[in-house]
């Protein structure tokens, strides 16, 4: 579709798919190029809980045993961030909407906003690479890398190649809180598949795969799509 005269209303593109599909990595990799934000609520929590804030505190039990955070924590949250300056020309949801609720929700905000429709990709990822995914994954300390000691090992084991950053092990990714989240998943985010597919909105892409070849695959159809 060709660019009006007018600005462009904010483009909101939503990852959808398992803990472990590789939506945090794909969304570090293609958002900058497309001049999106990049909304994780994971990384929003995990920020909050780290400065002990307010926020923090209340999300803590949730994100620990791989519960989910309750609904009006996450959409005020959510709604804060999507008002900031970067997320004018569009931003890219990564964990979030992950209940019926914040969905319908994110639809009245985005409506309220004249944003247009959501495009929904789709992460779709066999369940034993997710297992895999979630036990061997690291990040780096200080700038957020995501490794994987099976799939994508740094060069120098427990180090990170871009800065040297030491690697570390998130704690919700211990086998037991891995279940818990998985479960949470199928439970209640699962479900959004059926509600966005339809509505017209979802994209799928194979997520099984090298990390280039995903980002290859969600470059196009960001392009395609734009
Ligand atoms: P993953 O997708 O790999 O499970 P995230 O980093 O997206 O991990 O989320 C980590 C945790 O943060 C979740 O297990 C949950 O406790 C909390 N969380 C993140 N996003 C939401 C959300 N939209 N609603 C409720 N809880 C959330």
């Amino acid at each position: 579709m060709p660019d009006g005269p007018g600005p462009r209303s904010a483009r909101a593109v939503i990852f959808l798919g398992p803990p472990g599909a590789g939506k945090g990595t794909q969304a570090k990799a293609v958002a900058s190029r497309f001049g999106l934000a990049h909304i994780s609520t994971g990384d929003m929590f995990r920020d909050h809980m780290s400065r002990n804030t307010l926020l923090g505190e209340q999300a803590k039990r949730f994100v620990q045993s791989g519960g989910l955070v309750p609904d009006e924590v996450v959409l005020g949250m959510v709604g804060d961030r999507i008002s900031q300056p970067d997320c004018q020309a569009g931003f890219v949801l990564d964990g979030f909407p992950r209940t019926r609720r914040q969905a319908e929700a994110l639809a009245e905000t985005l409506r309220a906003r004249s944003c247009e429709q959501p495009l929904v990709i789709y992460f779709a990822v066999d369940a034993d690479q997710l297992l895999r995914r979630l036990t061997g994954r690291r990040t780096c300390k200080v700038g957020g890398e995501i490794y994987n000691i099976y799939d994508l090992p740094p060069k120098v084991p427990g180090r990170c190649d871009n800065d040297g950053g030491e690697l570390f092990q998130r704690p919700d990714d211990r086998e037991e809180v891995i279940r818990e989240r998985l479960s949470q998943y199928e439970a209640q985010t699962r479900p959004l598949v059926d509600y966005y597919r339809e509505r017209g909105l979802l994209v799928e892409v194979n997520a099984m795969g090298s990390q280039a070849e995903v980002t290859e695959r969600v470059l196009q159809v960001l392009g395609r799509t734009g």
